[in-house]
């Protein structure tokens, strides 16, 4: 069986906070291996630090303005507030159609933003958001296939309330995973295979107390707590690697990849509370079982969730015909609104002209966002007296492209801190509803993401290093390079050659391509312009209609 040229291994939230320490004491001996013989480094995610855009960015090497990829959802404008996205919506050429119009191949699993699959040289099966197992596999063949070798196929893990089950169901959907990926490795073999490891994120978020003797939650545990909730989700991730490292040769190049990392949250800050407060933001009376399933929502997209499950909830709620986008909609009262904050972790302005209900002229709209920042900025949490939002960019601060406008107006950056040795930030939660500004996290959210993932490269060429300045836009044109495969000019992100050593660069050039033209607001499906037709036939295709 011929070896993969490149083998990625991602991990969702996986920090090196907790990798370094524990390969150092000997619990990760395949991460301490691949660290030892490998290049590593801190990698920059993306703004938010969140699957969809960061994993989006990694499949195009485009920042967010020019795949419009913000968060899970995205604005509409024109009827409805928020829609969530797809692999429909990325602009943008992605390192799968590349490398199959090169005439390689490729195998794509549980890559967040890949559903629906898309036909390429090679096979995909879509991660999260799928709504069944069948329709995440292309080519759909390959669905039986995998359930007669691995066994049923796992695709998602419901929620439970029993942490003990909750937790050995998210480990065991990791081994499966596991099993997957050898079975494809060993009988599809393809010239790069990727495959990211989504349940590690899952465990962080709730179990990260247990662990944690200063989290505000800890002692709210008792009995329940299960100190080794997370390491034993590093031991499995590294037993992963153990055995998929087994399955490849010495020409392989391995890169193991997180799309963020992760941090403890020890307080949370209600914006919309904050908003509400000063009377920007305006609730419609008697929605108490809306805005909760809006809120649920919001958490939920933190586990193994599917747009499916979500559908039949606040469906169900809504009555026939609508989307869940209204479920916001619908709590609002727009004609009173100027700002709400999510549900894609930003603050949205309720603009005349452009919004289908706004009322903030745009006259008033540079005013607004220069008060929003200021107030915003200043606030204080009187528990810690720390300020939860450290910054607040205007969306054309950070992004640039065709598609930036489908960015929140403003985008905060939550406060980092460290305290007895541990860093820790700010929940900024999206609840419409919270009666406290300032509370202690949910259960469900104790920890939350950071901005600083991990990268570590291992194979032909590539030397031991420690790594600075490393992107996650940066995966997709070092994957071609890797591969040696020409690597587009106008990428955000660029090849990494401090990995490699001298010797393999000099003998190994960058081949670049010229650029293909960009062409705005045509790949894309969630943009103002998208027409019913075309609206209705995807969210059948996520299983909505
Ligand atoms: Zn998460």
């Amino acid at each position: 069986m011929p070896d993969p040229r490149v083998l990625v291994i991602g991990l969702d939230g996986a920090t090196f906070d907790l990798i370094e320490p524990w390969s150092e004491s000997g619990h990760l001996p395949n991460f301490a291996s691949l660290m030892a013989e490998g290049a590593w480094g801190r990698m920059r995610s993306t703004m938010p630090a969140n699957s969809a855009p960061a994993w989006s960015t990694f499949a195009t090497g485009l920042e967010p303005g020019r795949h419009g990829i913000f968060y899970f959802v995205g604005p509409s404008r024109d009827s409805e507030y928020f829609r969530p996205v797809s692999s429909e919506s990325i602009h943008g050429r992605t390192l799968w159609d590349r490398i199959s119009a090169q005439g390689r191949t490729v195998g794509i699993l549980n890559v967040p933003m890949t559903y629906p699959p898309k036909p390429v040289n090679g096979y995909m099966i879509a991660g999260m958001l799928s709504p069944n197992a069948p329709a995440a596999f292309w080519p759909p063949e390959l669905y039986q296939q995998v359930v007669q070798e691995c066994g049923d196929y796992v695709f998602r893990v419901q929620p439970q309330q029993d942490r003990h089950l909750f937790l050995a169901q998210l480990l065991s959907g990791m081994e499966y995973r596991c099993r997957v990926s050898e079975y494809l490795l060993e009988h599809h073999p393809v010239d790069m295979f990727a495959v990211v490891f989504r349940m590690i994120d899952p465990i962080m978020h709730r179990y990260w107390p247990d662990m944690d003797h200063h989290h505000p939650l800890h002692a709210t545990l008792g009995d329940s707590a299960l100190p080794d909730a997370i390491l034993s989700g590093y031991r499995l991730l590294d037993e992963a690697i153990g055995r998929l490292l087994a399955r490849i040769g010495s020409r392989t190049t391995v890169l193991v990849v997180s799309d963020h990392g992760f941090r403890a949250e020890y307080r949370r800050f209600a914006v919309n509370k904050w908003l509400r407060d000063r009377g920007l933001l305006v609730l419609r009376p008697g929605r108490s079982t809306l805005l909760s399933a809006a809120e649920d929502w919001a958490e939920r997209l933190h586990v193994e969730m599917t747009l499916k499950s979500l559908g039949k909830q606040a469906l169900g709620r809504l009555g026939g015909g609508a989307t869940f986008a209204p479920i916001l909609f619908k709590s609002v009262d727009w004609s009173h609104t100027q700002v709400v904050f999510g549900p894609n972790v930003g603050l949205n302005i309720n603009l005349e002209g452009r919004d289908f209900a706004g009322i903030v002229p745009v006259s008033r709209y540079e005013a607004l966002r220069d008060r929003l920042i200021e107030d915003l900025k200043g606030r204080r949490d009187p528990e810690t007296g720390l300020a939860p939002v450290a910054e607040v960019y205007r969306r054309e601060e950070i992004y640039k492209g065709p598609v930036a406008n489908l960015a929140p107006d403003l985008v905060p950056e939550p406060t980092e801190y460290t305290t007895n040795g541990q860093r820790c930030g700010f929940g900024l939660a999206p609840s419409l509803t919270g009666g406290q500004e300032f509370s202690s996290p949910s259960r469900r959210l104790a920890a939350g993401h950071a901005r600083e993932g991990i990268f570590i490269a291992r194979g032909p060429g590539i030397r031991s290093a420690n790594l600075a300045d490393v992107g996650i836009a940066d995966m997709a044109p070092t994957i071609l390079y890797a591969m040696g495969l020409p690597v587009p000019k106008n990428l955000d992100g660029r090849v990494l050659t401090a990995p490699f050593d001298a010797a393999y660069v000099a003998a190994h050039p960058i081949q670049y391509e010229d650029p293909e033209v960009e062409a705005a607001g045509k790949a894309g499906r969630v943009l103002p312009e998208e027409d019913e037709v075309a609206l209705e036939q995807r969210l059948r295709g996520l299983g909505y209609l």
